[in-house]
């Protein structure tokens, strides 16, 4: 028994990869930033997914399954989302319009993240059920002259903050010294964001000491981390785009509200990822979501499978940028074709898989080892329930698929055909069978029978 791993973790906010020590080992807690539910989230919008997903699973490991508590929120208030509604459903009350826009979305968003095997979240919550909370931080801010209100808006005062600037590691007087856009009048300094603006008649809004108003982007995640986590936890992640503004402002808001010296120990960033060698985006034509990868044949011409898209994406380690591509996609779908299948998973995972993970969530030498084990397994069996177990702790679950006897008797009957056609060297119609069976998520596996020398066909479903 080696006993437990040592965590260890890149810091954004230290620059340095340190060992993880929990505030409070009973109850390890992380904040990752979630999605802004206007539209179907992007590939690229399933990195921190991912990442963080496995992240969640390997904290499980080592401190307990109900001793860490993870909270994506959903962003259901922008911007974006009402220029949506109003776009997608221009008769209907602007309220009712944004209501059928964000629970599609976050449906959609759900099912998505589930598809690519990422658990829920301990918690999910809504900005729109936390704007009491935001006010209150506000009202906070205001009081200790970190914020002020100006031409209907209150904006914080970066000026207000000795370090502002300390995670982005930008510095304020660089800042105002290279700002080109004209400052704003209403504004102390160039970098002053908005935490709270009224909204007219038409716009949502809710009630506050400023008046009838909404929220600014950052506000909303320094009050739910702080309502589920505490004003100081341990991991706050999302992708490398959100250090500045965002996260930079969040600490600015959390810890001048509180009067913390900080307000997550470990500030984790996933890189970027772009498609076919090019930055995703819907004028380079190689923008794609995740719901047209699994559901659709937009990309490659054909479906992916979420466990190979989510593969894909732990062969490349999180903070390196990734190309996704579909040569990325058929190697992920090959390693994957080459593992075993099994029952249900139990045991314990392996050392290998769980210190390469341990080592900043190092997926690629993961991946390695999970492979070297699956080698191992296919030929000697008794491995099978430490590679399960392995597996899991990436989210890649190889469980056989329960197939009705009718299917299979059918399946059985094509196979034993195709075999009839090998003998008689019908290659073609072999291959066909072979294909259409392989559409249907239906593998074939040619082998010999060690005691007669006779070819034989085994077959599996991979989903
Ligand atoms: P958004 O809905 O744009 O706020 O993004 C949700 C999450 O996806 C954030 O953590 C972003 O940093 C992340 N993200 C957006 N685009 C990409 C991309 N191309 N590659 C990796 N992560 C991304
Ligand atoms: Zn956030």
């Amino acid at each position: 028994m080696g006993g437990l791993p040592t965590l260890k973790l890149y810091n954004t906010l230290t620059r340095e990869k340190s060992v993880f020590t929990p505030i409070d080992p009973q109850n390890v807690r992380m904040y990752v930033c979630g999605p802004t539910v206007y539209d179907y989230a992007h590939i690229g919008n399933a990195r921190p997914a991912i990442v963080f997903d496995v992240l969640f699973r390997l904290l499980r490991h080592v401190y307990g399954e109900n001793h860490v508590t993870y909270a994506r929120n959903i962003t259901d208030v922008d911007d974006k989302i009402n220029a949506r509604a109003l776009r997608d459903h221009p008769g209907l009350p602007l309220n009712e319009a944004i209501r059928l826009v964000t629970e599609k979305t976050e449906t959609q968003y759900l099912e998505d993240a589930k598809a690519l095997g990422c658990l829920d979240p301990t918690v999910q919550p809504r900005a729109t059920d936390n704007i009491g909370q935001m006010i209150d931080i506000i009202e906070k801010l205001v009081a200790k002259s970190h914020a002020y209100a100006a031409e209907g808006e209150v904006l914080f005062d970066t000026r207000s903050m000795a370090d502002y600037g300390r995670l982005s590691n930008r510095n304020l007087d660089d800042q105002q010294a290279g700002a080109r856009v004209a400052v704003e009048a209403h504004k102390r300094n160039p970098g002053d964001f908005v935490l709270w603006k009224l909204s007219s008649d038409s716009e949502p809004g809710w009630d506050s000491p400023w008046g009838r108003g909404r929220p600014g982007w950052h506000i909303e995640c320094s009050a739910m981390s702080e309502r589920y986590l505490g004003e100081i936890f341990d991991i706050h992640g999302g992708g490398l785009d959100l250090i500045f503004p965002h996260h930079e402002n969040e600490i600015a808001q959390s810890r001048c509200a509180h009067g913390t010296d900080v307000m997550a120990n470990v500030w984790m960033h996933n890189g970027f990822l772009q498609v076919e060698g090019r930055k995703m985006s819907k004028s380079e034509g190689n923008f794609v979501t995740i719901y047209e990868l699994l559901h659709t044949e937009t990309f490659g011409g054909r479906k992916w499978p979420g466990e190979v898209l989510r593969l894909a994406m732990l062969m490349t380690h999180y903070r390196e940028p990734i190309d996704f591509s579909i040569k990325r996609l058929e190697e992920a779908e090959r390693l994957l074709a080459k593992w075993p299948t099994f029952k249900q998973s139990g045991g314990a995972a392996d050392a290998s898989v769980v210190n390469a993970l341990a080592d900043d969530l190092n997926t690629v030498a993961a991946v390695q080892a999970l492979h070297a084990l699956a080698q191992a397994a296919n030929t000697d069996p008794a491995l099978l329930s430490a590679f399960a177990a392995s597996a899991a702790l990436l989210g890649v679950f190889l469980k056989e698929t329960e197939v009705d006897e009718a299917v299979a008797s059918a399946v059985d009957a094509l196979v034993a055909m195709r075999l009839e056609m090998l003998k008689a060297k019908n290659f073609t119609e072999a291959d066909k069978i072979r294909e259409d069976l392989a559409a249907k998520g239906i593998q074939l596996k040619d082998g010999k029978d060690p005691a007669t020398g006779e070819r034989v066909t085994t077959w599996e479903v991979r989903r």
